[in-house]
């Protein structure tokens, strides 16, 4: 579709200015039509914010959240990122790959989140990548609060004479939810561009920035479209809780308005056996994505969104005639420590 600037006369501009930025993100990332599956479906017109496509190390959410992140620690002087994840976490490999691009040091805490995992998981996919880029990375067992455990491992590191910025799992607190209040605002520009209204947005919600900031972003230009968060990891009333926060401390750094509790929805309906772990809805929407329009999506986040897209669909959720945005946030890297499952479920 034809890109253009945000309009004006339409939606209010966001300014950026104030904060430490760094360009990361092939930017703005493109729209398309999903044309087959929405056919295929026999739902409303199903499209897609091409977000895995932001250009960095295979793409997906967390580089926008890395501009603002990793500008800050610029500004700080740090020579270090110091962050956590789940052990194919996307995040820590965009992370390490975001280190590289500035000359810094990449330190990680991995998190075996994900219960009976064999030694594929824990060296290909993601982790492949963090060690191509250099990062230094620590396993960990599962634990309640992994930024705690990363922020000491930051503190260690300061007293060995390093100068480490925290980024926590997801690089989800409000300078990282930046991100995706800036995507927001890319959205409502393309959509006036084009002249194409959006009924619905929806996305994977894991550690909440991406729909935090969504939500911060479209509330502080003035466009109402809903964002409906597919959650992949735990129930709706704590993952609200945790965007709601976060939104609202975002838009407090934007200086916007407060944000109406109504204003956040999440669907836990997908998140399957738990966090890591692909359910059968989130293999049939690989493979539909896969099959119907070329699009890679991963077993722990996209997957589960699109099941959700789908299952949306199915439940007559959205009107014939709506248009409906789905967010891919990336994470096909993430498909080869779990190849052979999806194999195995294919066959
Ligand atoms: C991190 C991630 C998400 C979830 O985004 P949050 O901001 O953590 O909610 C979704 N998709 C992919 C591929 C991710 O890596």
């Amino acid at each position: 579709m034809a890109l253009a600037e945000p309009d004006a006369d339409q939606f209010s501009e966001i300014d950026f200015s104030g904060f430490s930025r760094v360009p990361l993100c092939h930017s703005p990332t493109p729209i398309e039509p999903m044309s087959r599956l929405s056919e295929h479906l026999g739902g409303p017109n199903l499209y897609i914010k091409r977000d895995d496509c932001t250009g960095l190390a295979s793409g997906g959410n967390k580089t926008r959240k890395l501009e603002f992140l990793v500008g800050e620690a610029l500004a700080e002087n740090a020579d270090m990122l110091v962050t956590q994840g789940a052990v194919q976490s996307n995040h820590v490999r965009q992370t390490s790959a975001a280190a590289c691009r500035f000359g810094l040091k990449c330190h990680a805490v991995l998190e075996r989140r994900v219960p009976g995992r064999d030694q594929l998981y824990e060296s290909n996919g993601n982790v492949f990548l963090d060690s191509l880029f250099g990062a230094t990375f620590e396993f960990h067992a599962a634990g309640p609060d992994m930024n705690a455990v990363a922020a000491a491992a930051a503190d260690r590191l300061r007293k060995d004479g390093h100068r480490p910025y925290f980024i926590p799992g997801g690089g989800s607190n409000a300078t990282g939810a930046l991100g995706y209040a800036s995507c927001a605002q890319e959205i409502a520009g393309q959509s006036a561009g084009a002249g194409l209204d959006f009924q619905w947005l929806v996305t994977a919600t894991g550690s909440a920035g991406t729909q935090a900031g969504l939500v911060a972003g479209l509330t502080a230009v003035g466009c109402d479209i809903p964002v409906m968060g597919i959650s992949v990891r735990q129930p709706r009333e704590p993952q609200v809780s945790s965007v709601r926060k976060l939104a609202g401390l975002t838009l407090a750094k934007l200086q916007g308005p407060a944000i109406p509790a109504s204003k956040i929805l999440v669907d836990d309906g997908y998140v399957g056996e738990g966090y890591g772990i692909p359910a059968a809805s989130t293999i049939e929407a690989i493979t539909l994505a896969a099959r119907m329009e070329g699009i890679l999506l991963d077993p722990v986040y996209s997957g589960k969104g699109m099941a959700g897209l789908i299952g949306l669909v199915r439940q007559n959720f959205f009107k014939a005639s709506d248009n409906v945005l789905f967010l891919h946030t990336g994470g096909m890297s993430a498909l080869f420590a779990y190849a052979p499952q999806i194999v195995e479920a294919l066959s």
